[in-house]
């Protein structure tokens, strides 16, 4: 009998916890291989670090439902572990290999995973789309809008702070040293647009440390990150250096995905 052909489902996520990866996280020092996790310390034997992706609590629920084995998740580009996903949530495609049963009430499925799930990942309703629809996802380039807390070294200068709003600012960013290993040593041109640029009163202090908030959109692929901190002179026109203070990014949200 030939096998059911693969299907696939799209929807939006929102992910609203600080500490769950998108997708399976594997161990770094065991790379989750079967043999060598057993006796590693690092992850305990479980071969990956947090228990959860946003991938496999779907997976949990979709693919007894659809009596599959294996489904792999397509996300339009993908934000850091404790980053936080909100607005209308990131588009990503799920895909469901070989399943042997059809049929299956999504709808259903969704309410019941909101209901166990729903205080940390949301979903829109799924839609059956084309397998074209993954690459499109991965070959799409969104600007995104963030909400970045900051810590600086020292009080900013508010007659520094103040014009930053509404600024547009090309950056040339150098890959960031925490990726260089594994991406090349490159230069590329981003934008940077501050949308708001906001202190934060005595009493709105987060534990995160933040002493202000700023409100940025960025172009495809900026790391807003090194943006804040300017790594160390690897990402010019950074927050710090309008500023005059050393800054870093100690929260970060990404409030929506325009696509
Ligand atoms: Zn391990």
């Amino acid at each position: 009998m030939p096998s059911p052909p693969t299907v696939y489902l799209e929807s939006r996520y929102r992910k609203l916890v600080r500490d769950l990866p998108q997708t399976i996280f594997f161990c770094p020092e065991c790379k989750g291989d079967r043999r060598r996790r057993a006796a590693c310390a690092k992850c305990g034997g479980r071969g990956k670090l947090p228990d959860d992706s946003v991938q496999e609590l779907l997976g949990r629920r979709l693919l007894p439902a659809f009596r599959a084995r294996t489904g792999k998740f397509h996300g339009a580009g993908r934000e850091d572990v404790d980053v936080r996903m909100l607005g209308r949530g990131r588009p990503f495609v799920f895909e469901v290999v070989a399943p042997r049963r059809d049929g299956v009430d999504l709808e259903a499925l969704r309410e019941r995973f909101h209901g166990e799930e729903g205080h940390r990942v949301q979903i829109d309703p799924f839609l059956v789309v084309a397998r074209e629809r993954v690459a499109q996802l991965k070959e799409a380039q969104f600007d995104k809008r963030y909400r970045i807390g900051v810590a600086f070294d020292g009080p900013p200068d508010p007659a520094r702070l103040a014009p930053l709003e509404g600024r547009v600012l090309q950056v040339a960013q150098r890959t960031p040293q925490r990726v260089v290993h594994r991406r090349g040593d490159l230069v590329r041109e981003r934008r940077v647009t501050i949308l708001a640029a906001r202190v934060l009163e005595v009493g709105e202090a987060d534990e995160a440390g933040a002493a202000a908030e700023f409100d940025v959109e960025t172009a495809h692929g900026t790391y807003v990150k090194e943006w804040v901190s300017g790594d160390g002179g690897r990402s010019p026109n950074s927050l710090a250096e309008l500023l005059g203070v050393a800054a870093r990014c100690v929260r970060l949200d990404v409030l929506e995905v325009l696509d």
